[in-house]
């Protein structure tokens, strides 16, 4: 029933992305809906490499370089968000209300949470150095459940190792 719910939020949010594009006068393809449903589907922050490799086996003919300009028209229609790291690929998210990242070192998946926005940071910003603040960004950094677990076999592992010795 939840499921349900989810999925059919998820539905509505793609049929009104789909509305913002025809409104700036962007022409919907059979590629750019994919593109479009999958970023508004996806909690994983994929980067355009992993997006193509998704939806190139539907999508032949389609380029990593179509789904990277696809990415950067959504971003300019306020439809997904763009997460850079360094010079690391840019990764993008599907959620553009205001939330928090936590960023596996192990592995480097990137998870949401939910948070109160952290104004008074920016209050603090501007009255410290005098800027306009426009938006922040914060991750925690650490390792996953995932990592933690497989840490946790693989230490045992060594642990039954050293016991047969
Ligand atoms: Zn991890
Ligand atoms: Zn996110």
């Amino acid at each position: 029933m939840k499921a349900l719910k989810a999925q059919r939020a998820v539905h509505e949010r793609i049929e009104e992305a789909v509305e913002k594009l025809r409104a700036r006068g962007v022409r919907m393809t059979p590629q750019r809906y994919a593109i479009l449903a999958y970023m508004l589907k996806t909690r994983a922050h994929p980067t355009a490499d992993e997006i193509y490799k998704a939806l190139s086996p539907d999508f032949p003919s389609m380029s990593v370089a179509t789904v990277y300009n696809n990415l950067k028209l959504f971003k300019e229609a306020g439809l997904v968000r763009e997460l850079t790291f360094g010079d690391q690929a840019s990764r993008f998210d599907g959620q553009v209300h205001e939330h928090y990242h936590a960023v596996c070192v192990v592995c480097g998946r990137i998870d949401d949470f939910e948070y109160t926005p952290l104004k008074f940071v920016e209050r603090e910003a501007a009255r410290l150095t005098g800027y306009t603040p426009l938006e922040h960004r914060m991750e925690i950094y650490g390792v996953c459940p995932n990592c933690q677990l497989k840490r946790a076999t693989e230490t045992s592992g060594d642990v039954h190792a050293a016991a047969g010795r």
